[in-house]
């Protein structure tokens, strides 16, 4: 097997396929050994287990993954890849690729033929370009899944773990927490990949929600509320929720006191339990 993480390796695969790296895909790909070794194990490939991978690359992660788990699926968009990995993962029989954007896949489709009666986790190093729409789109899925264990961005990865009340949350802290709890595993520096990107990174794994932490009466409505009252950070909840959901600043201030919050906090002050109950009071009666 090759050692896919050696520079000698990976300028032979270049030079012999006539590969170049594609930095409208997000082709950065790890050359640190210490690496691809943590994720597959921190991020849940097992005995027993199906692993989703998003993005091969030369296939230095998937091989990582195939060892450890029963099954590795991993969607590649670019089919410029795939001599190369049928080199590069030729002693494998437990991989399969397939040649798509992950945004166009149906991963629940997926899941049911491919991991019959296996647990299943993602493990990816992700596209920076759309590390969002791929996180959000398979938590918003609610997939059979356990855990994604991603490589992204490291304002990302702090974004992402951001607790609400803190100065960093976000829009999408709020919206990944409701679907998971996110953890920082470690962080990986620029020099970890080839090209190197202009940023560090970090790996967060995601361990899925059975149950949501709070109860939501309308989950749209939930999310409307979150995205609007971050729309604006520095803003009063009276301002970015009047002018998201179309109402007069005073009805926005009567809807926030039938809430029990007050109107003059920003998003960034708000508890998960205050975003329901600010999504609830608008179902009751907007
Ligand atoms: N796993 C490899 C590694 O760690 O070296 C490659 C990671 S690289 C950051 C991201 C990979 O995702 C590339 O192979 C790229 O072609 C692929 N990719 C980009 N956009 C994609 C999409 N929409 N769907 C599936 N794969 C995509």
């Amino acid at each position: 097997m090759q050692n896919l993480s050696n520079i000698g390796v990976i300028k032979d695969i270049l030079n012999r396929h006539g590969f170049s790296f594609s930095k409208g895909l997000g082709q950065n790909f790890l050359i640190n050994p210490s690496v691809c070794p943590r994720m597959a194990e921190m991020g849940n490939a097992q005995p027993g287990w199906g692993i989703i991978e998003i993005g091969a690359g030369f296939g230095v992660l998937t091989v990582e993954l195939a060892q450890r788990a029963d099954k590795v699926v991993c969607i590649e968009i670019d089919s410029r890849l795939l001599p190369i990995l049928d080199e590069t993962l030729a002693d494998f029989h437990n991989i399969k690729i397939v040649n798509q954007d992950v945004l166009k896949v149906d991963l629940a489709g997926l899941i049911r033929e491919e991991f019959p009666g296996m647990k299943v986790a993602v493990c990816a190093n992700l596209p920076y370009y759309i590390t969002s729409p791929i996180i959000m789109s398979i938590l918003e899925a609610h997939l059979p899944i356990e855990s994604l264990t991603v490589m992204v961005q490291k304002e990302a990865a702090q974004r992402i773990c951001a607790l609400p009340g803190s100065r960093e949350v976000g829009a999408v802290s709020i919206a990944v927490q409701y679907y998971a709890q996110p953890k920082i595993l470690f962080p990986v520096s620029r020099g970890s990949f080839m090209p190197a990107p202009d940023v560090d990174s970090a790996v967060i794994r995601l361990d899925i929600r059975k149950e949501a932490p709070v109860s939501v009466v309308n989950e749209d409505t939930f999310f409307k509320v979150v995205k609007g009252a971050f729309s604006q950070r520095r803003k009063t909840l009276s301002n970015t929720l009047s002018s998201s959901f179309g109402v007069s600043k005073n009805q926005a201030n009567l809807w926030l006191e039938r809430a029990g919050v007050a109107a003059n906090l920003r998003a960034e002050q708000l508890s998960m339990e205050q975003f329901a109950a600010i999504a609830n009071a608008w179902e009751q009666n907007p």
